[in-house]
C-alpha cells in the first residue's frame, strides 16, 4: 500500500469503525460516502480497487462526465444544492438524490423519475444551523415536505441530510447533529413512517456524527486530500 489514497481509506475506515465501536453502535451501522467532487475517476478507481462502491458529488455537469469513466455498480448520491432545471440529469445519473429541501424539487424529481421509468432515494436536507446562506429546508418546514414526499410514488425517503455551520473545533459541531437527530426522532413519530438514514459528519468530525447517531458520513478531505479551486 503505497498510494496515500489507499492509507488514508483504511485508516478512515478504522476511524470510523472505532467511533460506532465506542458509541455502542454496530460499525455495520454506519457507511462511508468519498466525496469525490473535484476527483478525478482515476484516484477514484484506486477506492474502487479495495472494494469501495459509495460516492458523493456536488455538481451535476462534473458527474456526468466522471460517471461514465467508472465501472458499473457503484451507488452515486448527489450531495449539492440542486437546481430543478438540474432534476433531470440528476435523475439520469444518481441513485440518491441526498439535498431534496423543497416541494417544487421534489416535484420535479418526482416527474423526471416517472418519465424515466426509475425509483430514486432522497433524503431532506434540513438546514440545522439556521444559517440564511446554506441550502436545506427549515426544521419546521421539514414535515411538511416529508408529507408530500411519501406521497411521491417514484421516491423513496431513507432519511435526513445536514450540513451544519463550520466550526474549528470538532466538539462545537456536536449539538447540530444531535439536533437533526431530534428532529427525525420527532419526525418518525408525528410521520409514522421511518426515516433510518441520518447523513452528517465530514472529514473534521466524522467521529462526533457517529456518536450522535449518523448513518452516513461525507468524508473528502481526509481521504483525497485539499481540494484546489
Ligand atoms: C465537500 C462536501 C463534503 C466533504 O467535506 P470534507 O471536509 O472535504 O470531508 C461533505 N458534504 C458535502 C455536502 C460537501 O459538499
Amino acid at each position: 500500500m503505497s498510494d496515500p489514497l489507499e492509507q488514508n481509506y483504511s485508516r478512515i475506515c478504522e476511524e470510523v469503525r472505532k467511533a460506532a465501536e465506542g458509541a455502542g453502535r454496530d460499525p455495520a451501522s454506519v457507511r462511508l460516502l468519498a466525496v469525490s467532487k473535484k476527483v478525478p475517476a482515476e484516484r477514484l478507481r484506486v477506492l474502487w480497487g479495495m472494494g469501495h462502491r459509495l460516492f458523493g458529488e456536488n455538481r451535476v455537469q462534473e458527474a456526468r462526465a466522471k460517471i461514465p469513466e467508472m465501472p458499473p455498480g457503484g451507488e452515486w448520491h448527489f450531495i449539492g444544492g440542486l437546481q430543478t432545471n438540474k432534476a433531470k440529469e440528476a435523475v439520469e445519473w444518481f441513485d440518491v438524490v441526498e439535498s431534496v429541501d423543497r416541494l417544487e424539487l421534489a416535484q420535479e424529481l418526482q416527474k423526471r423519475a416517472e418519465m424515466a421509468g426509475k425509483n430514486l432515494r432522497v433524503f431532506v436536507e434540513v438546514n440545522v444551523g439556521g444559517e440564511a446562506a446554506k441550502h436545506g429546508a427549515k426544521p419546521e418546514e421539514a414535515e411538511n415536505l416529508l408529507a408530500a414526499l411519501n406521497g411521491m410514488s417514484r421516491l423513496e425517503v431513507r432519511g435526513l441530510m445536514a450540513i451544519p455551520p463550520f466550526r474549528e473545533d470538532p466538539a462545537e459541531a456536536r449539538p447540530f447533529f444531535r439536533r437533526l437527530r431530534e428532529i427525525r426522532d420527532r419526525l418518525e413519530q408525528s410521520l409514522g413512517a421511518g426515516l433510518p438514514e441520518l447523513s452528517m459528519g465530514m472529514s473534521q468530525d466524522f467521529a462526533v456524527a457517529i456518536a450522535e447517531g449518523a448513518t452516513l458520513v461525507r468524508i473528502g478531505t481526509a481521504l483525497f486530500g485539499a481540494r484546489s479551486g
